[in-house]
């Protein structure tokens, strides 16, 4: 069952407008191969954060093929970009991506499960000898997304966001009727549990907004 208004969604998708015609067919190839890249919904929702924004310093759990990867390297122009891909496969897609498009030397892609590299990278920032990221994209296993969450708070500053992707789980989040098949149970809990949670935590400001599969917006608060 499709939650989204099929009519209101294609009208608005009409005005979608793509960064570029490259990036464009490589979201046109991933569409067509069927790996879940970002909407253009939420792309779009995105572009607006990220302009508004322009973070020196990115951190992305959920690589897959590099497409968001390389839409963030394209909107914030100056940006460094560290994300995480556990799928060997999948890794060397995104590899191969980030290369075609010149940007080796902007993306450190990482491949592993991201709560091991999350653990080494809180570690090395308190050794200090990593810098803290401005914004922080979660597109993950949705069963985690507590732990990302909790883990990936330590390496961003006061004011530094993190956004996380398809918080809705195409409605059933909010209401099991849409999980028709009821195969999700459990991501639907821990999604639950998971906004339940974020919403009550002092050391950020959270939103949950119904874009694209849903997203929730945090910003660190300084809690001095
Ligand atoms: N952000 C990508 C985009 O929009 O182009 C899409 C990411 S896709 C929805 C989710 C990816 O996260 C999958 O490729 C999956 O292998 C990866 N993933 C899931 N759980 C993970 C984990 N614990 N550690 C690292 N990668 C994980």
């Amino acid at each position: 069952m499709n939650i989204i208004n099929p009519v209101v969604q294609e009208y608005v998708n009409k005005y979608y407008r793509p960064q570029n015609d490259a990036l464009n067919a490589l979201r046109e190839e991933c569409e067509g191969k069927r790996i879940p890249i970002i909407l253009k919904s939420t792309e779009t929702m995105l572009s607006v954060i990220l302009k508004t924004r322009s973070p020196k310093r990115i951190l992305e759990i959920g690589t897959a093929v590099g497409y968001s990867t390389i839409f963030f390297a394209n909107i914030c122009g100056q940006c460094k970009i560290t994300t995480i891909e556990r799928n060997e496969e999948s890794y060397e897609e995104a590899l191969k991506n980030i290369s075609a498009f010149g940007l080796e030397k902007r993306v450190n892609c990482l491949c592993g499960d991201a709560m091991e590299i999350i653990t080494t990278l809180v570690q090395r920032m308190k050794e200090q000898n990593l810098e803290p990221f401005d914004f922080i994209f979660i597109d993950a296993s949705k069963s985690q997304y507590k732990d990302f969450w909790e883990n990936t708070m330590k390496l961003t500053h006061d004011g530094g966001l993190i956004v996380c992707d398809n918080v809705l789980l195409k409605g059933s989040t909010a209401s099991s009727q849409y999980d028709v098949t009821g195969r999700h149970k459990t991501n639907i809990k821990r999604m639950r549990e998971f906004i339940e949670y974020i919403k009550t935590q002092e050391c950020a400001e959270t939103y949950l907004l119904s874009e694209g599969d849903g997203l929730t917006v945090s910003i660190k608060r300084n809690l001095t």
